[in-house]
């Protein structure tokens, strides 16, 4: 059965309009979905019952059911969800002083191979549809709701490479992002890619306004082509004329995401071949510490050591961040909930 969350806005009035009513009904099942976020479509009180037969024969609203929900002392709450076929996916709320955050898993397991990562211990089973990413955060949402608050930022940073299911991830941000939809704003949004340098063009062409964020975790091409096998295809070079490209296309700043591993790529001399790689680009590195993955074999570095590596940089004149830990106490790192569970089966 299809979700009801995989149409947006303008596919659910063309689907009324197919049905052979009116647009506007197309209109007042949005209006359900996301304003008044019913789980139920008899919950749908305007449309005639026959109306809502119809819709029930072939649609149903969530696609998901909760199966675990961990949740760590400072709030962050990671859920996992099934989907119909049974598929195991993650999703993570997590809270900052700016608002409420929702962390999206765009693809069953994941085929980039990235050698630090839990989410691909699983290869790709297949790609999410619009509709069960808009259904993770729609979860988090109605749970939102009876405290009164709302999800005010999007992260697609969970299991997946969402520039591997380009279509879906757009319609589904454009779902969340829709002024009748969620109307979380598009500079609120993030994605984040390991550098598929085909869909950065294209992505640079929408002109969204949502924040691109790039996995770079290597200063150079022979360490980056060990850690993730994308930069085989796509090395730095070609992945910084594409990012270029994004800078002249969209004024907004571009995030670079670094991973600091002990040992790897922590060394004055990483810091010395990223400030030159970066350059005078409108750009920041968000150094981000490690959740270890036993699996992997790799370490993270304390705070102190970040902090050298986050010193050099500043001092070479790149701007950088230094990511905050959030659910230490549970299982936050990506993929790794999931990841317990299928062990179990
Ligand atoms: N495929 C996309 C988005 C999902 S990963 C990408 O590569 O950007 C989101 C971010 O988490 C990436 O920067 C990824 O490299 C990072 N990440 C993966 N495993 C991690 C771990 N164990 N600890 C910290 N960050 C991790």
């Amino acid at each position: 059965m299809k979700s009801l969350y995989d149409f947006n806005y303008e596919q659910i009035q063309e689907f009324a309009l197919e049905q052979g009513w009116k647009k506007f009904r197309g209109h007042q099942i949005f209006q359900w979905l996301y304003r008044s976020r019913v789980d139920d479509i008899d919950e749908m009180s305007n449309l005639s019952k026959d109306t809502r037969d119809l819709l029930k024969q072939d649609f149903i609203i969530s696609p998901l059911t909760l199966r675990d929900k961990q949740v760590a002392k400072d709030g962050t709450t990671k859920y996992l969800f099934a989907l119909a076929d049974g598929a195991l996916i993650e999703s993570v709320l997590m809270l900052f002083d700016y608002g409420k955050s929702v962390c999206v898993t765009s693809q069953v397991g994941c085929n980039m191979g990235c050698a630090f990562c839990a989410s691909g211990l699983t290869k790709k089973q297949r790609n999410l549809t619009s509709g069960e990413m808009v259904a993770q955060v729609m979860y988090i949402q109605k749970e939102l709701d009876k405290q009164g608050e709302r999800v005010s930022h999007i992260v697609v940073m969970g299991t997946g490479e969402p520039f591997d299911n380009y279509e879906q991830v757009m319609n589904f941000l454009a779902t969340l992002n829709h002024d009748r939809g969620l109307g979380i704003g598009a500079r609120h949004i993030t994605i984040s890619t390991c550098g598929i340098v085909p869909r950065i063009y294209e992505f640079s062409k929408e002109h969204t306004q949502y924040n691109l964020a790039v996995s770079l975790h290597a200063p150079n091409d022979q360490l980056r082509n060990q850690l993730m096998p994308v930069n085989q295809a796509y090395p730095l070079d070609t992945l910084m004329q594409a990012l270029d490209y994004y800078g002249t296309e969209n004024n907004r700043r571009l995030t670079f995401e670094y991973i600091l591993l002990k040992g790897v790529n922590d060394q004055p001399i990483h810091a010395k071949q990223l400030a030159k790689l970066i350059g005078k680009r409108n750009a920041y590195i968000n150094l981000i510490p490690y959740n270890s993955v036993d699996e992997k074999g790799f370490q993270g570095v304390d705070h102190n050591s970040a902090m050298i590596f986050y010193d050099q940089l500043m001092k070479l004149g790149v701007r950088c961040t230094i990511r905050k830990e959030h659910g230490g106490d549970i299982d936050a790192a990506c993929g790794q909930l999931r990841v317990k569970h299928l062990q179990k089966r």
